[in-house]
């Protein structure tokens, strides 16, 4: 979607003036033909181009161009993903290079950042703590409703990566991660390799729309079931005989 609109009036008198001095090719006129093609809106520059000396606007004989943002630009993205960053995106994977254009933004949008300025500082003298002081043990289930009683020692869990679009040993190695840090690694869509049996008490079984892989013995062997409502067409698919191509066996880690 372009962020500007080029307009031409119909004043217009195909001098092919504005093919000539616009750098960007947003209007062209073919050789051996005597109409200018309709502008190619996407690739201007917008109007930080109306201070340069080659701006087709002023450049026109006719006035016959114009230049105004595109209201339907304003409707892309959101806060984070705003319409500016995600323009600077799609011309990164269409040419490879960041955008040149000034009016363009690809790297934080509005959100200043985010995660992506996180920053940790720590003092230089960093006061004494006495570490039996400090836990980030959170309690997942505080209803005590007779289900089971599951303590994470950090705050955050393996995502769902499904069986097929990560292979057999990153499955083990997030599924064994999952146990040295006492939390939990989720199946994903795909299926729930036997070599994960071992870590059944740090696995999450993922229920997906597609029930690629699950069955009713892989939801009764984890303390936690994921399930997901919504998801885009989704090609993975349990390859169960990347499970038999591997042969090393990792043994059940010990509780940290
Ligand atoms: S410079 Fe103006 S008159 Fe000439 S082709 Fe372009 S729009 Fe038409
Ligand atoms: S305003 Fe500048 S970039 Fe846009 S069409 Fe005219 S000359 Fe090209």
């Amino acid at each position: 979607m372009p962020k500007y609109k080029v307009t031409r009036s119909d004043a217009c008198i195909n001098c092919g003036t504005c093919a000539k001095s616009c750098p960007y090719h947003v209007h062209e006129r073919r050789e051996g033909h005597n109409r200018v093609k309709p502008p190619i809106d996407y690739k201007c520059i917008g109007f930080e181009c109306q201070n340069q000396d080659f701006c087709c606007v002023g450049k026109c004989p006719r006035q016959a161009l114009s230049l105004s943002l595109n209201p339907m630009y304003e409707t892309l993205g959101d806060f984070r993903w705003t319409a500016d960053m995600i323009t600077g995106t799609w011309i990164m994977a269409e040419t490879g290079l960041p955008p040149e254009r000034k009016d363009l933004e690809y790297n934080t949008g509005n959100s200043g950042g985010g995660f992506d300025k996180l920053r940790f500082k720590f003092p230089a003298k960093p006061a004494k703590v006495d570490p039996s002081e400090i836990s980030t043990d959170i309690p997942l289930n505080r209803r005590k409703d007779g289900r089971a009683d599951v303590v994470i020692s950090t705050p955050v869990y393996g995502g769902g990566m499904s069986f097929g679009s990560v292979s057999l040993p990153t499955m083990v190695s997030k599924a064994r991660n999952a146990c040295i840090w006492n939390t939990f690694s989720c199946t994903g869509e795909g299926g729930y390799p036997e070599m994960l049996k071992p870590y059944d008490d740090h696995m999450i079984t993922q229920v997906a729309t597609g029930l690629f892989g699950v069955r009713e013995e892989t939801i009764q062997r984890v303390k936690i079931v994921e399930f997901k409502y919504a998801q885009a067409p989704n090609p993975a698919l349990a390859d169960t005989s990347s499970e038999k191509r591997t042969r090393k066996v990792w043994p059940k880690c010990a509780k940290p």
